[in-house]
């Protein structure tokens, strides 16, 4: 039997149905669903779906179709005919036909579409007879005559006009000139004669432009028709469209072919468009537009202002003009029903296409509807109330990147279109934000003060920097990748930052920078999205995206119900734990100890920091850390309180000890005269500290092992900590971290000193036990191929995906900014390791660095706390190789609760709409 390449829709029947879009396109689907399941039996004009396989052939055969096509084609029109009782060419009884695309997935106004095929010099006066309508004949001509000739003669044809000088262009002077000669406002206030005389200057324009005449014969515009839309596949728009969206391009477009109804015949006629719910907010409303005597392109084209269907749909802008359901009452409750009737067989918000002729409905086209994240979410959260979809289902219709659209004040996506873009870099901290532009911290905290709104510009900053980094609304940097300390240190407040932007020259000395070919001084706005990573010259509008928390909560406590995966955060204050838990956080996977140096209120300790820096004997560091104690066992006290018996793993020191020492000549001075030394003394050991490479460094155990003392200090503080909070009755857990071990006697050396410790504080207190854990980030390659030999001494393992990506990479993860936009374009990296796994080199890593761990301890508790904890792709990586906890800055716990239930989906098979067993279910079976 010959290969089916046309199918066939219309009088209650299909050959297709929803299920087939890969073959007949999404639009060709729905359409055979609308028309011929027996739910539906919609008011479908009939029509034939030419199939994807033939543009995959067309391609593959120097733009030739297959032998059987034209046979079916012919064979189709037919059926279109019979059902419609008009024939395609037909000068007394015209058939026309529309003529669309429609990909697997949706790709809007990136393909083509002619109307009105089938209208000749003979089936013109044909139609005008037929209609009694002759203005209307004309008006479907003049809007041929100009598809065509752009679509088919011109971009098909391959040609290239000049900017401003295409077909169509020429063509709409012509109307415009017309429409002005009478007076007319819009097109629809044109006469038939007037139009009759569009159409004639047309035709001679399209002679005059493309040099050939427009085909006058119906089966030639057909034909034509079909052909301009397989090659508007490879249009330089649609290839542009589907490499963004990442559209594989042998997809190929299938063909509609359709009966025309027509929105244009009269007043009593109309053409719309609607979505189902309102796609903007999400509410349960029917919302949608619509113009009297139009055809589709003119509501897309803009040129008339769209009505309102209802009440609920007006607005501003549209709200002097009447309704479709004041005018056509009983066509309004027709399109509710058939609303109510799509949404029920669909389960899902439609986006429709409708039109009204001579009084009789009729439906072109619908698919899900596309809504924006607040949309999205009540959407999710009110179907399931309504029964529609099942908690699985409704979870994996939301975005990661919809629901942080909920999160953060963003820019007005209207203003933000219009908006002067300055430049743009690595979009390092969410949302948006505007302010005026200083160059160092201590503006920024200075002009905060006065009341004033600041984005903080820096070439890159540091720790010094952070009462500034705190004080501005926003974070430019010029340099920086993705866990650069800007970017950390943003991400953890939930703060606007772009970082690694090496468009910008700062000058510091005269505090102005250029970019974008612009001189911004001190005091310039600017406002930045640090969600898209651009930002833009002034002061743009915010929307606060964030109102429908009810359903927020709603929506993550479904995530909750299906996720497996533990959710922790990122925490280094009580305060940053409680707003944590207040966004779901179920423990802290990381507290890392020297945040208590920066700051706010962290003037003395760093004080006593420094001093135990710059001690040379023990005894003087013991001192120093003797003083320093109190700060830390209240820190840690603080946030186990916070917590309330979830688990805290508190981290021990990490970072080189010459980030803390301080560069100003007061400071130095006073820290001098408080270890009883001279300057030049304290200089001299100040530039002993210094290292070549200081992230390899005196940094993380190794300064646990030279400085035991240091150590010590650190734990008993946890201990004390726990201990103290055990005795006023509350619940704690704590974890005791220890950072950058590459060896497994690197890890048994400080337990040795965290036993002596515990048992050292077990007396003091009176207490028989302190519930704690040990265990070690895995940070070092060394560390996750030896985890079954420091499993030996760590109950868990935190993978420490910062420096075990630079480490892994040989990637400094502050100066990959440099250079990672080459690496992206070039194809060389597939995104930025810094945010997402690398699942192949360090993905593989840590695969090894579970398997090897829990080899040796079965019931080793594994988890994340690099920045790739809030990163939805890395989460189902985290999913897959069986880790228990994710943890992540406290902004970005949602979205993790979110990705975790949506990477439990993922693992345990495809969800059902309604299904009863709940993935979570199936997960804990997969596991077992
Ligand atoms: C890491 O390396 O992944 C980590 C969490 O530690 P830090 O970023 O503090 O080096
Ligand atoms: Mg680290």
């Amino acid at each position: 039997m010959a290969k089916k390449y046309v199918y066939s829709f219309g009088g209650g029947k299909a050959d297709g149905k929803a299920e087939m879009k890969n073959l007949l396109g999404g639009k060709g689907a729905n359409l055979a669903e609308m028309a011929g399941h027996k739910d539906l039996r919609l008011p479908v004009p009939p029509g034939f779906t030419i199939t994807t396989d033939v543009c995959t052939y067309y391609y593959g055969h120097k733009k030739k179709y297959p032998q059987e096509l034209k046979g079916q084609v012919l064979a189709a029109l037919k059926k279109v005919e019979k059902l419609t009782g008009k024939n395609f060419g037909d000068p007394s009884n015209p058939l026309l036909v529309s003529v669309r695309s429609g990909a697997r997935k949706s790709m809007p106004g990136m393909m083509e579409t002619v109307l009105n095929v089938g209208l000749t010099s003979e089936t013109l006066s044909g139609l005008a007879k037929k209609t009694q309508n002759e203005r209307f004949a004309y008006d479907a001509y003049r809007r041929l005559l100009t598809m065509y000739a752009d679509v088919v003669m011109e971009k098909a044809a391959g040609i290239e006009p000049a900017e401003g000088q295409g077909v169509r262009k020429q063509l709409e002077k012509i109307l415009d000139e017309v429409k002005k000669s009478r007076g007319a406002k819009n097109d629809s206030d044109l006469s038939a004669q007037d139009l009759k005389t569009v159409c004639s200057r047309y035709k001679d324009k399209i002679k005059q432009v493309l040099g050939k005449e427009f085909p006058d014969n119906a089966m030639d515009q057909l034909w034509g028709g079909i052909g301009a839309v397989f090659s508007s596949w490879n249009g330089k728009r649609a290839v542009a469209y589907r490499n963004i969206e990442n559209i594989p391009h042998q997809w190929g477009t299938a063909v509609n072919v359709q009966a025309m109804a027509f929105g244009n015949t009269g007043d009593n006629s109309a053409t719309g468009v609607a979505f189902t719910r309102n796609p903007a907010t999400g509410e349960n409303n029917f919302y949608g537009e619509y113009l009297v005597n139009a055809q589709g392109e003119d509501v897309v084209a803009g040129t008339r202002t769209p009505a309102p269907i209802n009440k609920v749909s007006q607005s501003t802008y549209n709200a002097h003009l009447p309704t479709l359901e004041k005018i056509h009452p009983k066509l309004y409750k027709q399109l509710e029903d058939i609303r109510l009737r799509l949404e029920r067989h669909y389960h899902d918000m439609q986006d429709i296409e409708f039109t009204i002729e001579d009084g009789t409905l009729y439906m072109l086209q619908c698919r899900i509807g596309k809504r924006n994240g607040p949309a999205a979410v009540r959407m999710a959260v009110e179907m399931v109330k309504e029964k529609m979809v099942a908690k699985e289902e409704a979870v994996g219709r939301v975005t990661p990147s919809q629901l942080d659209e909920l999160l953060h004040p963003i820019i007005d996506p209207q203003k933000e279109k219009i908006a002067e873009k300055l430049g743009s870099g690595l979009p390092a901290g969410p949302g948006g934000a505007s302010g005026q532009i200083v160059f160092t911290a201590d503006d920024a905290v200075e002009w905060k003060k006065n009341g004033k709104q600041v984005i903080l510009v820096r070439e890159e900053t540091n720790p010094e920097d952070v009462e500034g980094m705190r004080a501005a609304e926003a974070i430019l940097t010029a340099r920086g990748g993705m866990t650069s300390h800007a970017a950390l240190v943003a991400r953890g407040w939930g703060k606007c930052c772009i970082v690694g932007c090496g468009e910008i020259e700062i000058d510091a000395d005269s505090k102005s920078m250029i970019v974008g070919g612009e001189t911004l001084k001190e005091g310039d706005w600017i406002t930045l999205n640090g969600t898209k990573g651009s930002f833009y010259k002034g002061q743009l509008p915010m929307i606060d995206a964030a109102e429908e928390n009810i359903m927020l909560n709603a929506f993550l406590g479904f995530c909750d119900k299906i996720r497996t995966l533990k959710i922790r955060t990122n925490a280094d204050t009580p305060e940053d734990a409680a707003k944590a838990r207040s966004y779901g956080a179920e423990g802290i996977g990381l507290f890392r100890m020297e945040h208590m140096f920066y700051g706010k209120n962290s003037e003395e300790p760093l004080f006593l920091l420094r001093k135990m820096i710059m001690s040379k004997e023990e005894s003087e560091r013991r001192r120093a850390l003797d003083e320093l104690f109190p700060y830390v066992k209240k820190d840690i006290k603080g946030t186990l309180e916070a917590m309330d018996g979830l688990p805290v793993t508190v981290r021990l020191l990490d970072p080189p000890l010459h980030e803390f020492v301080p560069h100003n000549k007061e400071a130095l001075q006073n820290l001098a005269d408080s270890l009883g030394i001279d300057m030049e003394t304290l200089e001299k050991r100040a530039s002993l500290l210094r290292e070549s490479n200081p992230m390899m460094g005196h940094r993380g155990v190794r300064l646990g092992v030279t400085y035991q003392e240091i150590t010590e200090m650190s734990i008993r503080a946890i201990l004390e900590a726990a201990v103290e909070c055990l005795k006023e009755g509350k619940k704690v857990a704590p974890e005791i971290m220890v950072p950058v071990v590459g060896t497994a006697a690197e890890l048994k050396d400080q337990k040795e000193i965290a036993k002596r410790i515990y048992q050292e504080v077990c007396e003091k207190y009176k207490v028989k036990k302190i519930p704690h854990m040990y265990g070690t980030m895995i940070e070092i390659p060394r560390a996750a191929l030896t985890a079954d030999q420091i499993a030996g001494s760590a109950e868990f393992f935190s993978f420490g995906t910062n420096d075990l990506t630079q480490m892994s990479f040989g990637f400094s993860r502050d100066d990959i900014g440099g250079f990672l936009p080459d690496y992206l374009k070039k194809g060389i990296l597939p995104a930025d390791p810094f945010v997402t796994v690398d699942v192949q080199g360090v993905g593989e890593l840590i695969d090894v660095g579970i398997k090897r761990g829990r080899s040796a301890r079965p019931n080793l508790k594994v988890g994340i706390c690099g920045e790739h904890g809030g990163d939805p792709d890395s989460i189902a990586f985290c999913q897959k190789v069986g880790m228990n906890y994710v943890s992540c800055s406290p902004f970005r716990v949602p979205i993790a609760r979110l990705a975790a239930a949506q990477a439990a989906l993922a693992q345990s098979c495809k969800p059902k709409a309604k299904s009863k067993k709940t993935a979570k279910k199936a997960v804990r079976r997969k596991r077992r």
